[in-house]
């Protein structure tokens, strides 16, 4: 796309999402899922088979991959909603940080929401004009970690923080010197399989933009140092559609990050800043782990629409 056309785009997603925007809608309660259960830690081995079954329950809407493989050997799954053939695509993913794990299971719900709802013939201009990429669990060892021995652990198995070890910025990057539970960056950038393999997906196509989960927070951070101004103004206005939706607080994180702290490496940077292309980190709900489960649900239903929405946005 030329710079001339692309601005012209941009202007109008600007005008059309400030049309679309303005109307407040109000939070709604997204139909509670059947296959994805809420209530109970929800594991890697459940994931890969609420997969299957959602594979199974609407062929032709879902369908499933792999990305990679983990340290520890766990194939790293990508589920596709919706046509691959569609003119636009979004990559999302969730629980790159292991103790992050119930953005897997509320990512899954999401899944199996708008399954049902293209299956009953409602969206149908979504699914006609996207594809979702979506990654529920980016770091399956490092979730695995937490669910089973360290609860706090952020890293994958090689005691890396992987939303560290992304190559732009690394090298300014602090955080521990040594692997553990959380913030090494590692011994060089991407260095690790699973931060190849989302890089990898990432650069794959054209996606329109990324949607990243963690937790916790309550809040979207949208923006990061070096971006063009197209990727800033893109950015901005994808994060005010979420916030519409979701009632989160918009954070401009050009500057800063999520401790108040100059880190880069992150996935959101790898997007914002290499690629240039937008995204926005959603942090969800005001706990992780064990003590977050009760609000799996609160969080699904917030967040559910909001991918419809980033598709509108784009596709308009
Ligand atoms: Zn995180």
């Amino acid at each position: 796309m030329t710079k001339k056309i692309k601005k012209k785009a941009v202007s109008a997603i600007l005008t059309m999402a400030f049309i679309s925007i303005s109307t407040a809608i109000p939070v709604k309660a997204a139909t509670p899922p059947t296959t994805v259960q809420m209530s109970s830690t929800y594991t890697y081995d459940e994931m890969n088979m609420d997969i299957a079954e959602l594979c199974a329950l609407y062929p032709g809407i879902v369908s499933s991959g792999s990305i990679g493989t983990t340290v520890q050997g766990r194939s790293i799954p990508l589920v596709i909603l919706g046509n691959p053939a569609a003119p636009h695509s979004i990559m999302i993913q969730a629980s790159i940080h292991g103790r992050e794990y119930i953005v897997s299971q509320t990512t899954m719900a999401t899944v199996e929401y708008y399954a049902r709802q293209f299956s009953a013939g409602n969206c149908q201009d979504v699914l006609s004009s996207t594809c979702f990429y979506i990654v529920p669990m980016a770091n399956p060892d490092g979730v695995t970690i937490a669910q089973s021995s360290a609860p706090e652990w952020k890293a994958n198995a090689n005691g890396i923080d992987l939303n560290r070890n992304f190559p732009v910025g690394w090298e300014m990057t602090k955080g521990s010197s040594a692997p553990g539970a959380a913030n090494f960056k590692g011994y060089s950038p991407a260095s690790e399989p699973e931060t190849i393999a989302l890089m990898s997906l990432a650069t794959a196509r054209d996606y329109s933009c990324y949607i990243n989960y963690h937790q916790q927070g309550n809040i979207i951070y949208y923006d990061d140092d070096l971006t063009s101004s197209v990727t800033s103004a893109l950015s901005t206005i994808l994060a005010a559609t979420v916030k519409n939706i979701n009632r989160y607080p918009m954070v401009n994180t050009s500057g800063t990050n999520a401790s108040g702290t100059t880190t880069y490496g992150g996935f959101g940077d790898f997007i914002l800043m290499g690629l240039q292309k937008p995204g926005i980190t959603v942090e969800c709900g005001s706990a992780y782990g064990i003590r977050g489960q009760s609000q799996s649900s609160s969080i699904y239903s917030r967040n559910a629409d909001t991918w419809a929405a980033a598709a509108r946005l784009f596709a308009q």
